[in-house]
């Protein structure tokens, strides 16, 4: 099969949803804004043995890269609605590539963004680079830099979850034992949930928010550092889920949820205590963890104590 028998075969979406005027098969593609909306755009790029096991399923690596991105627009509020998807796979290998137009395919289905271009090509790795491209009602978006003294911070879903799937299918790995695609935290890393919708009703609600894709350590200092404030998080306040507590011991559930990334989840802050209503109402946790305070940088606070833990991300369990 040649390069463009594929894109026809695999790439060429029988419909669209979101106004565009042409799609894939011209040399760009033509969208159409919604009158009086910004455009928020963001790309990002997964590489095999970098950001993804080599050994996981091609479907999994398109469905993960749409995400992935997909979260970076639903941390500003927006909603995502056309892509462009430049994949890059080994010679021979369309199997390959038919698996990673599927997973495209399905996360495109699911939060209805539109593929409508992209680029394919032969290299030495597989690497997925996907940009997304959303709208949000003109000054709408929620930016890393509106956090303000006396907000509260809170969290969406169950940090922690995706970084241990990681650990576990590592495992198994070295451990030469074929891992478990049903496995919930392993899930959680294959296929993140990009919390579109909690994004866009936080817009209005929220004075910041980043998506947590290096941990929740890392990036909430990230947001704090953007608005010039400081913050303290209660780190026994972090929800822990059923399912990582029942593989582990609560420590190395924390250190997860603290340093581990891939989650996908949204952490933000707000003035306003109708988030966690709005979570519920999605079917979303949304949990206090902390509070904007002013000068700069992240303490953690265990039971009122100072709490100290292993920055590396490396946990032992
Ligand atoms: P060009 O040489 O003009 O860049 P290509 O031959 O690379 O065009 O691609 C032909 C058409 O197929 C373009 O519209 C391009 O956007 C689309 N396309 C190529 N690869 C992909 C892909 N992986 N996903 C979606 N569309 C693709
Ligand atoms: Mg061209």
């Amino acid at each position: 099969m040649d390069e463009f028998e594929i894109i026809r075969r695999f790439f060429t979406p029988k419909k669209t949803h979101n106004r565009v005027i042409v799609g894939v098969g011209d040399d760009s593609a033509i969208l159409r804004p919604k009158p009086g909306h910004d455009i928020v755009t963001a790309v990002d790029t997964l590489v095999a043995g970098v950001h993804f096991p080599r050994s996981m399923a091609a479907e999994d690596i398109g469905f993960r890269a749409v995400a992935v991105s997909a979260s970076d627009i639903a941390a500003m509020g927006a909603q995502p609605r056309w892509m462009t998807a430049a994949v890059s796979v080994e010679e021979d290998s369309a199997g390959m590539l038919e698996g990673i137009a599927n997973g495209i395919g399905l996360a495109s289905d699911r939060y209805g963004i539109d593929l409508v271009g992209g680029d394919t090509t032969h290299g030495c790795e597989i690497v997925v680079s996907v940009q997304v491209t959303g709208e949000a009602k003109r000054g709408t978006a929620i930016t890393r830099s509106g956090a303000r003294k006396g907000d509260t911070i809170y969290v969406s879903g169950y940090p922690g979850d995706a970084s241990a799937g990681l650990a576990i299918l590592e495992r198994s790995r070295l451990g030469g034992c074929v891992w478990d695609r049903n496995d919930h935290l392993i899930r959680r890393f294959a296929n993140p949930d990009a919390r579109i919708r909690l994004g866009r009703r936080l817009s209005g609600f929220a004075s910041a928010a980043i998506d947590i894709s290096d941990g929740l350590f890392a990036d909430l200092g990230k947001l704090l550092d953007a608005s010039g404030v400081g913050g303290v998080l209660d780190v026994d306040r972090i929800p822990l889920s059923s399912e990582i507590l029942e593989t582990m011991d609560q420590s190395d559930a924390l250190q997860f949820a603290l340093t581990g990334g891939d989650d996908y989840e949204l952490c933000f802050t707000s003035n306003a205590e109708a988030v966690v209503k709005i979570g519920k109402q999605l079917g979303v946790p949304v949990t206090k963890i902390g509070k904007v305070t002013n000068g700069s940088g992240l303490v953690c606070r265990k039971e009122g104590e100072a709490f100290e833990f292993d920055h590396s991300g490396y946990v032992h369990f």
